[in-house]
């Protein structure tokens, strides 16, 4: 049985840049350059990262929301571009997506029963009548009333909005969900109920979730394995208890140094990073992080480290470890 819900490698997303009156291609931002994981089926991998690193046009890619420049994702073991035309509707149920703002991702005019419906109505999965039934026990499933599905976005929360979210995703029900900052326009009280939801829903339908966030307490709470990406690169893996105790890649490092609770900080040194992340249009030679790495050596500068496995499961891209 395929071990992943869904595998990328060597993934790629390439951004034209156009200038002059021709509209001539004068580079490339390179958004995410050569990345390669797989989420195991009923786990969630955490991908975490700053803005700009690459993690949420992963996500977007892995849903076909763009096209990869160059690379392979596979869904269940079979290529998304060896899907056939009449398979491609069953290939797309398969995955779903929690959004970031759910209030911008709910039609205004849609009463939240038609909107939880409306993936069953036009996937022709069952009849009108059934499919509100269906919306109304989803509705419940999130922790929300039957009752609510005839009343509008406007009337909920933003935690609810997030529920009512959550809800037209499962409609369908997928094998991996993708949820590209799916809490970060909560306040802190609500996350944690979203994330217990989620993590609750993920055991009753046996889900893999693909959590993108830039909140490594958040990440940390919800995942199995995390992945760090910087610059369009994945630079460590591993089992979230791995790379939160032994981060091993000097960025994840300061980046959990920064993100230390304060009794913590005492034990721990803060580590500060100098400069700011480099243009992806033009990024540097080598390491992608050797402009900023505190520990980089003469070989960063030239050589791109390959991601190789230093433990159990856990992989990281630096010549420290070769
Ligand atoms: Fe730092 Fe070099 Fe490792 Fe890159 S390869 S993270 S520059 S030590």
């Amino acid at each position: 049985m395929e071990q992943y819900a869904v595998e990328v490698k060597e993934l790629r997303k390439y951004f034209p840049i156009h200038a002059g009156l021709l509209h001539r291609t004068v580079g490339h931002v390179k958004a995410v350059d050569g990345v390669s994981f797989g989420v195991k089926k009923g786990e969630t991998l955490g991908i975490v990262g700053e803005s700009g690193c690459g993690k949420s046009t992963t996500g977007r890619m892995i849903m076909r929301f763009l096209q990869p420049t160059s690379g392979d994702i596979l869904i269940d073991g079979k290529h998304v571009d060896e899907v056939t035309r009449s398979e491609a509707g069953e290939f797309r149920k398969k995955i779903q997506m929690v959004f970031q703002d759910p209030y911008a991702s709910l039609n205004p005019k849609r009463s939240v029963g038609q909107t939880v419906a409306e993936p069953l109505i036009v996937n022709r999965i069952m009849p009108r009548a059934d499919a509100m039934e269906r919306a109304a026990k989803l509705l419940e499933t999130v922790g929300l009333k039957s009752q609510d599905m005839h009343k509008y976005p406007h009337e909920f929360s933003g935690g609810q909005r997030q529920r009512i979210g959550i809800a037209r995703a499962l409609a369908l029900n997928p094998r991996l969900i993708v949820a590209d900052e799916a809490v970060s326009a909560l306040d802190v009280s609500i996350q944690s109920q979203i994330l217990n939801l989620l993590m609750e829903l993920k055991n009753q339908y046996h889900l893999s979730y693909l959590f993108i966030s830039h909140n490594l307490a958040v990440v940390r709470h919800i995942s199995d394995r995390v992945g760090v990406m910087y610059l369009g690169h994945l630079v460590e893996i591993g089992p979230k208890h791995s790379v939160y105790s032994n981060p091993l890649h000097p960025y994840t490092e300061a980046l959990l140094s920064a993100a230390l609770e304060p009794r913590r900080q005492s034990r721990r040194q803060r580590i500060v990073l100098q400069g700011d992340v480099p243009n992806p249009a033009n990024p540097p030679s080598g390491c992608p992080f050797h402009t900023r790495c505190p520990k980089a050596m003469k070989v960063c500068r030239m050589d791109s480290p390959e991601i190789q496995e230093v433990s159990a499961e856990h992989l990281v891209a630096c010549h420290l470890y070769a």
